[in-house]
């Protein structure tokens, strides 16, 4: 039987690596599921529940540890946590493999197989196994919902007999996973959308949604896809035509949500410190890329900066704070994944070292740090 061990999050996580669903989904395969008692309260999966759906509830972490097969995490986990688990246990969760080197050595050097999520291969069959996309859909979604939190007016035009409320403006900057959501979002809320990106297959989905498509199409913007589907990082001459476009549309606008991302680079400067002053008082920016960076001059990450009456807020794990849809479907992409992992008939774990999924996500294994894209250069 294949043990799993899913312990609490560190305090600034709200969210947790398995739900009742994929308790039962996972105990339906054969695997026993402990969890340590509480671990799920912030996503409001009582221990009852989780009980009710197959799992053994521990009353430590050591004991849901000890000798387990599994661990599944949202963030990295502590040696400690992996010392306890069977010698050689796989380890799941967002590990952030590109940060701390440091750190993930010390987890690497525990001799587990550490896989990292977030570099789940973007192929048809791991579509849901992405959890990029699962958090970065939330993250679009809360965005505006905040934005229209702290912003002063109504999203809708409303007209009534005391006179006209205007429909607010947004602007959305990078239209990925999050970008799409925030659209959609935006124009639920009754406001009047725009959203620019560089990849030119964007231009057909922002209108789609209902909203406006702005970007600078010239023949570099014909070109900045790569073939993984991600933008390239693009030119100094085309970065300043960007910037006069964008210094135009944004001091008429209301929010602006940015999410725009590099693969493996700082996030894009779109907006200087002179467009924010350029911006009406009481506008409100949501920059989902502070972490990388931020896509504006003044964003502080997981910090509120009012500039001249504008709001730049920089929130660094918005899909944390809709727990209970994030735990569920971060469980549902560590489910799909562990199936690809498990004989069904036997109920043991069988892995193929040599599938693209496992080849993608496997950061290191049996002391070494084995993912190509962290091996040290010559
Ligand atoms: P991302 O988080 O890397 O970037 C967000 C957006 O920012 C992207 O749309 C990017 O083009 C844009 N951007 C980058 N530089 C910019 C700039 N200077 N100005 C304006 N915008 C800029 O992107 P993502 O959400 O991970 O999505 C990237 C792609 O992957 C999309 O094509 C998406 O449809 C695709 N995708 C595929 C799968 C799959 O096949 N399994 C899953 C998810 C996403």
């Amino acid at each position: 039987m294949v043990t799993i061990a899913v312990t609490a999050e560190r305090d600034g996580e709200p969210r947790v690596a398995v739900s009742p669903e994929t308790v039962k989904k996972l105990t339906a395969l054969g695997c026993l599921v402990r969890v340590e008692a509480g671990a799920g309260a912030r996503s409001h999966f009582a221990d009852d529940a989780l009980k009710a759906a197959g799992a053994t509830v521990a009353t430590s972490a050591a004991e849901a540890l000890s000798g387990a097969d599994i661990l599944l995490k949202v963030r990295r986990p502590s040696p400690d946590e992996i010392a306890a688990l069977k010698p050689g246990a796989i380890v799941a969760g967002i590990l952030a493999p590109h940060d701390d080197r440091a750190g993930l050595e010390a987890l690497a050097s525990t001799g587990a197989s550490l896989m990292a999520m977030e570099l789940m291969p973007r192929i048809t069959r791991a579509q849901s196994m992405d959890v990029l996309s699962s958090q970065a859909n939330l993250a679009g979604y809360k965005a505006v919902i905040d934005a229209a939190a702290k912003f002063g007016q109504a999203m809708p035009m409303m007209m009534t007999a005391a006179g006209t409320v205007p429909a607010a403006k947004v602007f959305i900057m990078g239209v990925g996973v999050a970008g799409l959501q925030a659209i959609a979002t935006a124009r639920r809320l009754g406001a009047i959308v725009s959203a620019t990106d560089v990849r030119p297959a964007t231009k057909e989905q922002v209108a789609s949604l209902g909203a406006k498509f702005i970007a600078v199409e010239d023949e570099e913007f014909k070109q900045a896809q790569t073939a993984a589907g991600y933008a390239k990082p693009m030119s100094a001459e085309y970065q300043k035509k960007q910037a006069e476009l964008v210094a135009a549309h944004i001091k008429a606008q209301d929010i602006v949500i940015t999410t725009a991302l590099i693969p493996g680079r700082p996030a894009p400067k779109l907006i200087s410190r002179a467009m924010i002053e350029s911006m009406k008082p009481g506008s409100v920016i949501v920059d989902l890329a502070a972490e990388r960076g931020g896509n504006t001059d003044l964003t502080k990450p997981d910090e509120e900066v009012n500039h001249k009456g504008v709001s730049i807020v920089g929130p660094t794990n918005l899909a944390g704070e809709v727990p209970v849809n994030a735990s569920s479907l971060y469980a549902k992409n560590l489910l799909a994944f562990l199936e690809t992992l498990i004989d069904k008939k036997d109920k043991t774990l069988k892995i193929d070292w040599d599938d693209e999924i496992v080849k993608g996500t496997l950061v290191a294994k049996d002391g070494k740090i084995v993912h190509p894209s962290l091996q040290k250069g010559p």
